[in-house]
């Protein structure tokens, strides 16, 4: 089995984002930029199957800004085999990035493609979902746990107040989330042999695809600075403060 991945390169996690002093967007230049942390975990699942022998190759895929090879090389450490680069502008959208998607699903005939339930930067969760209507393919979407089968893949999702069991066919997109796993971090030799392993360059009018924005981005605000907080003198102040100020018990 062929498994495309998605990888994204977004914001790192643990910086802190800073608003464009026009409200236009998000400072990148010279931020730490990583992949998106539900990518990293579908780069794991994908090498877990590898090495259970489920799975043949994995291609890992970015689409965005050169940099973005970075990204891919990652994944590369981490033990994909080949990686794909779609050159485009940073802000591409999910429907965009669907449809490039679909093209090169249509290339590359995998069975399986794995995306992170949503990118930290968007937080859209919708790619996976739109690829698998453009594909016409099942889809499992937040999934925590994940076995191939023959011909089907079993997922549990994490729906609201529960866990849900179902079995998909394949070829299927699926989407995952924080609990499926925990992701390895590359070693320095494999960092190295990472850098010998093969990225194909394209873009999406190569593709096919017009990646024209269909959203414009009005203004984007900081979130208001949050009120300094108090220190009470016993548990009695607490749960009164609770009680009277904040309102949150009865
Ligand atoms: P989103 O729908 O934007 O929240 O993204 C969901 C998932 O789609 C991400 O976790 C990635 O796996 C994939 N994806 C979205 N945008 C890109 C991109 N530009 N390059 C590669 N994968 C992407």
């Amino acid at each position: 089995m062929k498994v495309l991945v998605g990888v994204k390169r977004v914001l790192d996690a643990y910086v802190k984002a800073r608003v464009k002093p026009d409200g236009s967007g998000v400072v990148t230049d010279n931020v730490k930029m990583s992949m998106n942390p539900f990518d990293e975990i579908a780069v794991e699942q994908a090498l877990r199957f590898k090495e259970a022998g489920q799975v043949e190759e994995i291609v890992a895929v970015s689409i965005g800004p050169a940099k973005s090879e970075e990204t891919i090389r990652t994944a590369l450490a981490m033990g994909a085999d080949r990686g794909i680069l779609v050159e485009a502008d940073a802000e591409i959208e999910p429907l965009a990035v669907a449809k490039v998607f679909k093209a090169l699903v249509e290339k590359e005939q995998p069975e399986l493609v794995l995306l992170g339930k949503q990118a930290i930067d968007d937080d859209c969760n919708q790619t996976g979902q739109m690829l698998a209507a453009l594909l016409g393919w099942a889809q499992g979407t937040f999934i925590s746990k994940i076995e191939l089968g023959d011909g089907n893949v079993t997922v549990t999702r994490e729906v609201d107040g529960g866990l849900e069991r179902a079995q998909i066919k394949t070829p299927a997109v699926v989407t995952v989330d924080l609990r499926l796993n925990e992701p390895r971090y590359a070693s320095l030799p494999n960092i190295m042999k990472a850098k010998k392993k093969p990225v194909d360059k394209t873009t999406p009018a190569e593709l096919g695809v017009d990646a024209t924005p269909r959203i414009t981005t009005l203004e984007v605000q900081e979130p208001p600075p949050r009120a300094a907080g108090v220190k009470v003198a016993s548990v009695a102040e607490l749960v009164d403060k609770l009680r009277n100020e904040a309102r949150v018990i009865g």
